[in-house]
């Protein structure tokens, strides 16, 4: 028999599309082609200690109460409290220049007097900036207009370099544009960094991706795992079924997919001339994992996240060497407000990366280069920031060849293509797309993108 909607890809958009339609009694099946959950937000483990893979924080942290903000509708929408997510406050993060320092925390106006203090002349403007970020709708699925964000930028802000800094955060948690960003991703990304702020779950997204796989379950979805789709099959422009890696079809009468919008066109049958115009994302990290004998604290680490440049500009691109060392995040999950100390410390570091690059080193020199560049990294770090090394007890590192091994993602791109599809819908008339090229990024913006696409392409048919 049909399913009334078949999910590909067990992300956080897919399992909370999934949730969504369970609820309303839909015969609904998610299928992953992976046998973790969790997509480019998932964990997994190492000489017995378990890693988040994308965590850094979840933004966009509103407290409990709060109902018509993003995390609000998220937790409405899905039926959780806020406590279920049991989540725990930044205590301050950072936004560090060679010549300037901006810190924030999830209280919007201590920030505010932060740039009033590094900043004096650019406050008005900064004021400004802020109306019309706080006026403006973001969220609307119909607005096909692109505006480039550097130019209204500049119609508030005269020093460059505060332009910069108020970009490094929100390019780093969810720019897939080199360079300049969407005005309309600007504001959402503004939004959730700035105004709402971060958290981070007890358990990690370990404990998350639990939650919303039990719930699932319990309301009579289907999930399976190690189910990667090979073809989506269409007749005269509409799905009809999808073909799984081991030959078993399964028929659908709508299919949401997260794999991203070219992945999903690259797989229907027959094949679909706009895959060909389709823009291709580039921007990749390397993250590196540097477990500490200390609480990162006594190592002079007491922010919770620092986006940093060592140099004065801050250029968001794909770098021509292997990664980017001037430039990167470094995340300190111990300072949380977590009601228990983690047990080790652990200090993460993301850099800019090459996908290219990293993609057609021969597999001999993979670990080396990992290596090499990871320590370039750090000796970078170690020129703005106290040095580390001697108490580092366990190293790890990812590049975006990993990141497109375990989502698809051409190129590795962590944030999909910079074309974003609001209104999901595809060439193919019951086959449309949720997740990183819907256009809402990150932990929360994700399940959001899954839950809005499942109200508006299924139970508000
Ligand atoms: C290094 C890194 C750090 C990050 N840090 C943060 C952070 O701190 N905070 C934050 O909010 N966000 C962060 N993010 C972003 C966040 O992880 C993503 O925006 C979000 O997880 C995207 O979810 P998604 O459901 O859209 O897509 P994905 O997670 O990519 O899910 C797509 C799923 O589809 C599956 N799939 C692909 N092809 C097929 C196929 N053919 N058949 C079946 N299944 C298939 C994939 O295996 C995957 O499980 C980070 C990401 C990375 C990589």
């Amino acid at each position: 028999m049909a399913y009334d909607a078949v999910i590909i890809g067990s992300g956080l958009s897919g399992l909370a599309a999934g949730i969504r339609l369970a609820m309303f009694d839909k015969k609904v099946c998610i299928v992953e082609k992976h046998t973790v959950l969790g997509g480019l937000n998932s964990f997994y483990v190492r000489k017995n200690r378990t890693f988040d893979v994308g965590l850094h924080a979840m933004t966009n942290f509103t407290p409990k109460g709060v109902r018509n903000s993003p995390l609000g509708k998220l937790l409405k929408q899905l039926r959780f409290s806020h406590d279920d997510f049991r989540l725990c406050q930044q205590h301050m993060s950072e936004i560090r220049f060679p010549e300037h320092s901006l810190r924030f925390t999830n209280d919007f106006d201590f920030f505010r007097q932060e740039v009033a203090d590094q900043f004096p002349k650019e406050i008005d403007g900064f004021n400004k900036l802020v109306e019309k970020i706080l006026s403006f709708d973001e969220l609307d699925l119909n607005d096909g207009k692109t505006l480039s964000s550097r130019p209204i930028l500049e119609s508030f802000i005269k020093d460059p370099i505060l332009i910069d800094m108020l970009n490094c955060p929100l390019m780093y948690y969810g720019n897939a544009r080199e360079g300049d960003m969407d005005f309309y991703q600007f504001v959402i990304m503004f939004k959730s960094v700035f105004v709402e702020g971060f958290a981070k779950p007890v358990g990690g997204m370990h404990y998350i991706l639990h939650l919303l796989e039990q719930k699932f379950k319990q309301l009579g979805g289907e999930l399976r795992m190690g189910a990667g789709v090979t073809s989506i099959n269409a007749e005269n422009g509409t799905v009809k079924s999808l073909t799984l890696e081991n030959g078993e079809q399964l028929a659908a009468e709508t299919v949401i997919s997260s794999m991203g919008y070219v992945e999903t066109l690259n797989r229907c049958a027959p094949a679909l001339k706009e895959t060909e115009e389709c823009e291709i994302g580039q921007v990749s990290f390397m993250e590196s994992l540097c477990v500490v004998d200390r609480e990162p604290r006594d190592l002079g680490y007491d922010k919770s996240i620092v986006f940093f440049s060592t140099q004065p500009r801050f250029d968001y691109k794909v770098p021509d060497e292997m990664i980017n060392v001037s430039t990167g995040v470094l995340c300190c999950s111990n300072n949380f407000d977590y009601p228990e100390p983690m047990k080790e410390g652990l200090i993460r570091l993301t850099n800019l990366a090459n996908f290219a690059q990293w993609d057609t080193l021969p597999r001999k020199d993979y670990i080396a280069a990992k290596k090499h560049w990871r320590g370039r990294a750090l000796e970078s770090v170690f020129t703005f920031f106290p040095d580390f090394r001697d108490n580092v007890v366990f190293l790890d590192s990812f590049t975006p060849k990993t990141i497109k091994k375990y989502t698809g993602h051409l190129n590795g791109a962590v944030y999909g293509s910079p074309h974003k599809i609001k209104n999901g819908k595809t060439p193919v008339n019951n086959l449309f797309i949720c997740g990183t090229d819907q256009g809402f990024l990150g932990i929360i913006g994700a399940t959001l993108s899954g839950i809005s696409m499942a109200n508006l392409h299924v139970l508000r048919k």
